[in-house]
């Protein structure tokens, strides 16, 4: 999933980087690329690759910047989830910089990485929520979707442990937006097909432009 906030990045920076460095960053796949339609296959094999792809789904996380990013995204079609809120470590002492020419302070976030591998979503509340979302596969483009509020899910972990917990806010939100990746859905679908077709032509415009 994408931040909440518009990031002012331009739309084509990210991949001429990939070719030049060590770092494991790949390349996340954009509509209308038919691979995101997708249905991801169960993982079986708890074993380096998958550590592997999960440390390079961070790392193109991170580097995107995004929230959330499933398999399918980098073109691995495997239920495989990484999601990070990125909270501000209310702890930390504020970094003081300087870019920009003013004089200010950053709030460090604090990492959580979590891996959420063959996901299950159990119970699903009758109550709704609204957030607006995006996606890194839809760069720069956001609308409200309407999900359940609380849901209880169900996943494995690197090692093939098996979880379950209960969530609300926006973790709920940001494991349903990844989930429906891997059934090959996309936020967009859940627009009508008129705010669909704005988004996209919206998206077009913005990649002619730059
Ligand atoms: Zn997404």
């Amino acid at each position: 999933m994408g931040l909440h906030q518009p990031q002012h990045r331009h739309l084509a920076s990210r991949r001429s980087r990939d070719y030049l460095t060590q770092m494991a960053i790949r390349e996340i796949l954009e509509v209308p690329d038919p691979r995101l339609k997708q249905i991801s296959a169960p993982v079986t094999q708890f074993d380096d690759d998958l550590r592997t792809l999960v440390a390079d789904m961070f790392e193109t996380m991170y580097d995107a910047p995004g929230i959330g990013l499933a398999a399918v995204q980098v073109g691995v079609p495997l239920r495989v989830l990484v999601i990070d809120l990125q909270p501000d470590d209310p702890d930390a002492e504020p970094v003081p910089c300087a870019h920009d020419g003013h004089h200010h302070h950053h709030q460090p976030t604090k990492r959580e990485p979590q891996v959420f591998i063959n996901p299950e979503l159990l119970e699903p509340s009758e109550e709704r929520t609204i957030y607006n979302e995006g996606c890194l596969s839809v760069p720069e483009m956001y609308a409200e979707v309407v999900r359940p509020a609380r849901i209880r899910a169900r996943w494995q972990d690197l090692d093939g442990q098996t979880h379950e917990e209960d969530m609300d806010g926006l973790l709920a939100t940001c494991l349903q937006h990844e989930m429906d990746h891997l059934e090959g859905i996309l936020f967009i679908d859940h627009l009508s097909r008129l705010k669909r077709t704005m988004v996209l032509k919206k998206l077009e415009k913005l990649r002619r432009a730059a």
